[in-house]
């Protein structure tokens, strides 16, 4: 049984810029491979170095007209409420539009994904009027203001894994903080972003505030960062994207930029956790998306006493797990992105064994058209195996175990990656140390994974990135200070 018939979708054509949906004569047109088949969908144009230059030209008239920056903010959220209301009307579209393109089951896309991205834009819109400045402490007959501006333009680049709700934390917010934007979505997963992009338009939005871009990274991504009408760079991708970008923004500028990137998250369980509830959190954690999340929990670091016990609860809610199309009503583990990304799963399985991991089950490669990886679990002593170290961004689960808390700490602290953790147990004192111990953006205790409070910002320590999305902190990133004196 599917939930619709993918043939029958309609393909939004081209980029978007000044309120309609464009084709120029850009040289490159590249396939659109649909995940669930492994076959062409749709064909893509790259933006020319022209087409970037018009869409980054009108968002910038956009912005020096005035019309959004200058409007009342309040006024400003009244367009992004109506955006928001337009989105959940043509939810059903999006829903299979997105999980045509991407790894996203469709009744997953309905229940998750655009509540999701609703609500975050609703955050960012009530934020618009609710943040000033501030007078400064300064000489009696000297006024000192400290007032936020918008950047301008901002250029947002994102990634393939959930297409609509990293557009969400970009746009949102750069938009109620009264910017023009810029967005190249992943050329992988093109097609909600410019129909998003429509909506916001029909919703009232000025037509050439929020222009977006196709093409691959190193062409049109990079022009949109070495632009100099960019006014700040907001990315959120793979950590080796986010240094080549943050290395453009250096060189081309300096100009600032937002980076949300990999990660390698640890889940560790102690003795004392609620064993069943927490395997069933375990398994998800990793299997959602089939593990194509940033935050996906990657690393089991679990007590030796419960090991063998918790790591069969494990592996019983791993087969039960079908694979299917994005479309299909019985998929509980969607496809890989790409025949190649579930090929360097596989070789990264293949290397750990070889380094000494103990595969306790998975492993396997089936192509049935997509690419579908078997959820796995590895029983990894060394934390030198490449399995511990490398985001895979596949369902690959590797177990550590300690019998200190100390060794927990130690086991969850990552060379690299600082995105996300989870702490399972009982004892409030145990949990409350680890939260201060673990060096890392979010903290999850007795839960896993992000929630619709959009409250609590979002973004990495170490390598896994640089500043927030959502929250409070994420809208300030769409402005800039700005010192005034008075004399009087
Ligand atoms: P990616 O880094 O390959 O690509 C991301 C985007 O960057 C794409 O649009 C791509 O075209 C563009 N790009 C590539 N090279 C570029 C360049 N030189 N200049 C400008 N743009 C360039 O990432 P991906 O494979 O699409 O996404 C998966 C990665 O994203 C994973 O590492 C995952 O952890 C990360 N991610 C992080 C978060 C977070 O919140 N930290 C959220 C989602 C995904």
């Amino acid at each position: 049984m599917d939930w619709y018939n993918p043939s029958d979708t309609d393909i939004p054509k081209g980029h978007f810029i000044d309120g309609q949906f464009m084709s120029f004569n850009d040289d490159t047109a590249v396939d659109v491979i649909c995940p669930s088949t492994g076959k062409a969908y749709a064909q893509l144009n790259y933006a020319s170095a022209d087409t970037v230059e018009q869409a980054l030209s009108q968002a910038h008239q956009a912005f020096r007209a005035g019309t959004w920056a200058s409007m009342a903010p309040r006024e400003r959220a009244k367009y992004l409420f109506k955006w928001a209301e337009l989105i959940e009307k043509e939810q059903a579209y999006l829903a299979q539009l997105e999980s045509l393109g991407s790894s996203r089951p469709y009744h997953e896309v309905l229940q998750w994904d655009i509540p999701y991205v609703v609500d975050c834009l609703r955050f960012f819109a009530e934020l618009s009027d609710k943040h000033g400045g501030y007078v400064g402490a300064t000489q009696q007959n000297r006024l000192g203001m400290v007032i936020s501006q918008p950047y301008g333009v901002i250029g947002a680049i994102t990634p393939w894994n959930f297409p609509m709700s990293m557009l969400m934390w970009k746009v949102g917010p750069a938009l109620a903080a009264g910017n023009a934007v810029v967005l190249k979505p992943s050329e992988m997963t093109p097609f909600t972003s410019v129909y998003l992009a429509k909506l916001a338009v029909d919703a009232g939005i000025p037509a050439n505030l929020f222009n977006v871009v196709q093409g691959d990274g190193k062409t049109v991504g990079q022009a949109i960062c070495e632009h100099s009408l960019v006014g700040k760079v907001t990315f959120t991708g793979s950590t080796a994207t986010g240094a080549a970008i943050m290395s453009t923004c250096a060189i081309k500028g300096p100009k600032p930029s937002t980076l949300e990137l990999g990660g390698k998250s640890p889940q560790i369980v102690f003795a004392d956790a609620d064993i069943e509830k927490t395997a069933r959190t375990v398994a998800k954690a990793i299997t959602g998306n089939a593990g194509q999340v940033c935050v996906s929990g990657s690393r089991l670091i679990i007590h030796q006493d419960i090991a063998e016990e918790f790591s069969q609860q494990v592996m019983a809610h791993f087969s039960q797990l079908k694979t299917g199309s994005t479309w299909e009503k019985q998929t509980t583990l969607p496809p890989v992105i790409s025949a190649g990304q579930a090929q360097r799963i596989e070789s990264i399985v293949s290397q750990s064994i070889a380094q000494g991991a103990e595969l306790l089950c998975g492993g396997d490669l089936i192509s049935q058209g997509g690419s579908f990886f078997t959820p796995t679990l590895l029983a990894v002593k060394d934390k030198a195996n490449c399995a511990v170290r490398e985001e895979i961004f596949g369902p690959v689960l590797t177990m550590q175990t300690f019998d200190s808390d100390e060794q927990a700490w130690e086991l969850a602290s990552h060379e690299t990656y600082g995105l996300a953790a989870g702490i399972h147990t009982q004892n409030i004192q145990r949990a409350l140390t680890g939260m201060r111990e673990i060096e890392a953006g979010s903290v999850w205790i007795n839960r896993y994974g992000r929630s619709f409070d959009h409250i609590m910002p979002t973004g990495g320590f170490k390598q896994s990135g640089i500043g927030k999305d959502v929250g409070v902190e994420a809208f300030q990133a769409n402005l800039k200070t700005k010192s005034v004196l008075i004399d009087f």
